[in-house]
């Protein structure tokens, strides 16, 4: 503050301590004169709110009034820091006025926008800077350095992307109206959050920062694919593929009885995307990534999933040589299914056939479901029976190799692919909600703003350098 010392630009500024009943003076920059003022004021009010609000909702009446008119105060702040700003951008002699080229830009008038930040709406005054020579037309060149790229804060925008990761649009315009007093109508938000959303979805696939938190990150590399669906505009409904991929250390070595009961340590990085594409377009960012992701060889990244051949037909073309895992749950999905075929829904021998069949399926893999097929032909061989029990044969056959349920639990592993059906679960539930259809291109973004949301990418994209 060059201004210091100058005595004409400072006034004394009575203030009274509350305790005391006695004064102290100031000395403050005269143009914050107002504000503190005010401010002073705000305190005497509060003081005597607090005094006179009947017993029982002191705290309620007061905090209220502090956020609505401490908020206030705050915007009074803001618009003065940020407008201080302004000025000094296009006062005499600053580089503004002037084309890179030399030429002096014309100063055609003042105008004023409202911008709505996360303390309510600005009113900011700037120029408009015409050119009188051919290298760059006219702007409001100081919104620039504001960072302003719209009627939204950045802050703002980063809050309504937040909330509208997880609720629609109108939702995410009544909480901000809730939560911070501010209300932009929801069609606003979504024209915003559907463009921030589109450079993540760009930043996404390319940003460098998480590998080096993947890189610190103590465990083995895991990796799980599932789809979920979309309804687009274009083309209706359409698969959503979605891949997780995290480090996790290994657990302690577990027997097959303690299956559900263990507890897995939790991920030490993880990263999730999601592409609305044919499976062939979607396994080839794998090997890439992974990669990046400091992943050492294929025979380290462990792949888990549910039954569908177009996963493991990709892990095989993509990641050729990974350890592969059906998910448990599915698996043991098959045998419930196949014991109610067997014995009828709801019966006691449906559910000793499921629970013995995946007993034999934890404990043996493969051969364990062919003894439990073995053991029912022949309690009795009916063509019916028959078919029953070949359909559930068939399926476990396409996963012979994925189902070293015992090894994986002895080696501390995960059996289950719950991290992925998870995030199919929370995408399902904000791009599906009340029958919501998209646009092509705002799905895919949409859908990488939610995956963002989960992870530290999140901080990463809102705190990278612009
Ligand atoms: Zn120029």
């Amino acid at each position: 503050m060059t201004r210091f010392g100058k005595l004409g630009d400072f006034r004394v500024f009575s203030w009274r301590r509350p305790m005391s009943g006695k004064t102290i003076t100031l000395e403050i920059d005269t143009e914050h004169e107002d504000l503190l003022r005010q401010y002073a004021g705000f305190l005497e009010e509060m003081k005597d709110l607090a005094a006179s609000a009947p017993d029982g909702t002191v705290l309620d009446a007061c905090e209220e009034a502090v956020i609505e008119k401490g908020r206030e105060h705050q915007r009074r702040v803001l618009q003065q820091a940020v407008q201080s700003r302004l000025d000094a951008a296009e006062k005499k002699g600053a580089p503004l006025r002037r084309c890179s080229c030399g030429q002096a830009r014309e100063n055609r008038g003042v105008s004023s926008r409202e911008v709505f930040t996360c303390l309510g709406s600005l009113a900011v005054r700037r120029r408009w800077w015409g050119s009188r020579c051919p290298c760059s037309p006219g702007a409001y060149h100081a919104d620039a350095a504001l960072g302003l790229d719209g009627g939204l804060s950045p802050r703002l925008q980063r809050k309504a992307c937040r909330l509208a990761a997880d609720v629609s649009f109108a939702t995410t315009a009544e909480h901000l109206r809730e939560l911070l007093g501010v209300s932009p109508a929801s069609e606003t938000l979504r024209l915003y959050c559907e463009r921030q959303a589109g450079r993540m979805a760009k930043w996404q696939g390319q940003e460098t920062a998480s590998a080096e938190t993947f890189r610190r990150a103590e465990g083995a590399h895991e990796f799980a694919v599932d789809a979920g669906k979309v309804n687009t505009r274009e083309k209706g409904w359409r698969d959503l593929k979605i891949a997780v991929v995290q480090k996790r250390p290994a657990a302690a070595p577990a027997i097959p009885a303690e299956w559900e009961s263990r507890v897995l340590p939790g991920a030490t990085a993880r990263l999730m995307w999601a592409e609305i594409s044919a499976s062939r377009r979607f396994r080839r960012s794998w090997h890439a990534r992974l990669k990046r992701l400091g992943l050492p060889s294929m025979a380290r990244l462990h792949v888990l999933g549910d039954g569908a051949s177009w996963i493991w037909k990709a892990a095989d073309r993509a990641l050729s040589g990974c350890r592969q895992t059906l998910d448990i749950f599915h698996a043991s999905q098959h045998i419930a299914d196949a014991g109610k075929r067997l014995f009828g829904e709801g019966t006691a021998e449906a559910t000793t056939f499921h629970e013995h069949g995946r007993d034999l399926l934890l404990k043996e893999g493969w051969t364990g479901i062919c003894r439990l097929i073995g053991e029912e032909l022949e309690r009795e061989d009916t063509p019916k029976r028959r078919q029953i029990l070949d359909r559930l044969l068939n399926y476990f056959l396409g996963h012979m190799t994925r189902l070293d349920y015992a090894g994986r639990l002895a080696s501390g592993d995960a059996i289950g692919s719950g991290v992925v059906e998870g995030a199919a679960k929370t995408l399902g539930l904000r791009l599906k909600a009340r029958g919501a259809r998209w646009r092509h291109k705002n799905a895919r973004s949409m859908a990488a703003l939610i995956c963002c949301r989960q992870t530290d990418q999140w901080d990463l994209f809102w705190d990278r350098a612009a």
